[in-house]
């Protein structure tokens, strides 16, 4: 008798890494995605007169191995490409003015005193008090998640906030005053554990070596289609799931598919309804998880259009500036290969605003800080509100009960639960596939 399935819900990173996994380790699978194509939030674009446009991620960090360990896998190594240290100058929007980075950073925290001072990004008792973090006591050991904005305003001082609140937005779109450290930033936990400082930590800890992100020639959609490409198994495509038994899946539509093990690799929004009949406990629990929302311009101009020096991978908006917009890469100087030559492609990030909206003060907020003269040649919207996974404080408490709820051969795994970057979410899919094969045998 053939061994029946796992079946894996998504064709997201998620679901194509856990059915990667399944296939290397000879299980039968069958993944079941509700779109027309795989890769999930993971889509590129190319236009007709060369411009690659990426709609979600356009990069992933090499820090956490496991996008570059799968594109190894799927032969994907060779495309591998990293953002250009010769653009690598960043500006920060404060008071409607462009001011350049802090030189000599580590993420957020400043290696040089000095460097920090001249930068102003804080006023002069902001970045006094920032510095003066090396002196402020590490918290006793706890148990106990913080929110970023506690945290960080207890180490660095309230007016911090407002420079470092864009740097974690750029990974997690998150209210700071909600957003959990144990889930999104444990390493600063430890860090003021072991040295009783970020300043001191991150000063006695080597700088890494090398570039720090990654992305792929043809655009980030080229790992979620290397790996689909590789995948021999039962991969069905507009097949959406209305939910999740014991022993398999129910579709929309009725049709019933019986599988050993089930992994639910979609959003918590998704996963909750698919739940709820048969996992009401868990579903209540995973319909806890919320989400944040954000709406991502692009605008494509002729250099000639832009009298401001592009050489730049963009800026961060002050916390405090009181607009919409969040940040702006300058996509085309971060990365070869986005835009034709002679053309600048920018991405202009917004905290969740209507999408009409976006479009009309993207080219408005160009036109402000760079100069840009004319209509730009093309503007494409990417809509991601209510998308965003928001992991509150307490995140992990709740993850480990989602879990407990569930029987073994039923995983919830992605970017609502482990990790919203690339390299996590691969890692979570291959986690749970070795999870359910080392369970069922
Ligand atoms: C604007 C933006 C920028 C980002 N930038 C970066 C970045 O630079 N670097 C980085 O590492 N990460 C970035 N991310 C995060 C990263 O792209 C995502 O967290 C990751 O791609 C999520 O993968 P996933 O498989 O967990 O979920 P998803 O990509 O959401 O995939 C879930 C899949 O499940 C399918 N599905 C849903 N419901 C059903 C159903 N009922 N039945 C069957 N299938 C269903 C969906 O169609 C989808 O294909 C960014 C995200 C956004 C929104």
């Amino acid at each position: 008798m053939t061994q029946r399935p796992v079946i894996v819900v998504g064709g997201g990173m998620t679901g194509l890494a856990a059915a990667w996994e399944l296939q290397s380790q000879g299980v039968p699978y069958v993944l079941l995605e509700a779109g027309d194509n795989l890769g999930g939030k993971v889509q590129t674009l190319h236009t007709e007169d060369g411009f690659l446009v990426e709609r979600a991620a356009d990069a992933f960090i090499l820090g956490k191995p496991y996008a570059l360990e799968l594109a190894r896998e799927v032969g994907l190594e060779p495309e591998l490409i990293h953002p250009r240290p010769e653009t690598k100058r960043l500006y920060f929007l404060k008071g409607g003015r462009l001011l350049d980075f802090p030189r000599e950073l580590k993420m957020f925290v400043p290696l040089d005193d000095d460097a920090f001072r001249e930068s102003g990004v804080l006023s002069p008792e902001g970045t006094e008090r920032f510095l003066a973090e090396v002196d402020v006591p590490p918290k006793a050991p706890t148990d106990e998640d913080e929110s970023l904005a506690s945290f960080m305003s207890r180490r660095f001082g309230e007016e911090a906030l407002n420079f470092i609140v864009p740097m974690a937005a750029g990974i997690y779109v998150a209210n700071p005053h909600e957003l959990s450290m144990q889930a999104a930033f444990p390493q600063f936990l430890k860090m003021e554990q072991d040295h009783g400082s970020l300043i001191r930590g991150s000063r006695a800890t080597p700088r890494a070596q090398g570039p720090i992100f990654g992305s792929f020639r043809d655009g980030m959609n080229a790992l979620p289609q290397a790996v689909a490409a590789r995948l021999t198994g039962d991969i069905r495509l507009k097949t959406r799931v209305a939910q999740v038994r014991p022993d398999g899946v129910r579709l929309e539509g009725g049709t019933e598919l019986r599988g050993r093990a089930v992994l639910v690799t979609v959003p918590a929004w998704h996963a909750a309804p698919m739940l709820a009949a048969h996992f009401p406990d868990a579903a209540a629990r995973v319909g806890e998880l919320n989400a944040n929302g954000s709406v991502a311009v692009t605008l494509a101009y002729r250099a000639d259009q832009i009298p401001f020096d592009m050489n730049t991978h963009g800026l961060q908006v002050d916390a405090s500036e009181g607009i919409a917009m969040t940040a702006v890469t300058v996509h085309s100087s971060k990365l070869a290969g986005r835009a034709p030559e002679g053309a600048v492609l920018l991405r202009v990030f917004f905290k969740n605003t209507d999408p009409q909206e976006a479009v009309r003060l993207a080219p408005k907020e160009v036109a402000r800080l760079f100069g840009a003269q004319g209509e730009p040649l093309h503007h494409f919207v990417a809509d991601w509100r209510g998308q965003n996974p928001a992991y509150r404080v307490g995140h992990l408490k709740r993850v480990a009960g989602i879990q407990a709820a569930l029987p073994e051969q039923v995983r919830v795994a992605g970017a609502s639960f482990t990790g919203v970057g690339i390299p996590d979410c691969v890692n979570a899919g291959r986690v749970a596939a070795r999870a359910v094969v080392g369970q069922l045998g």
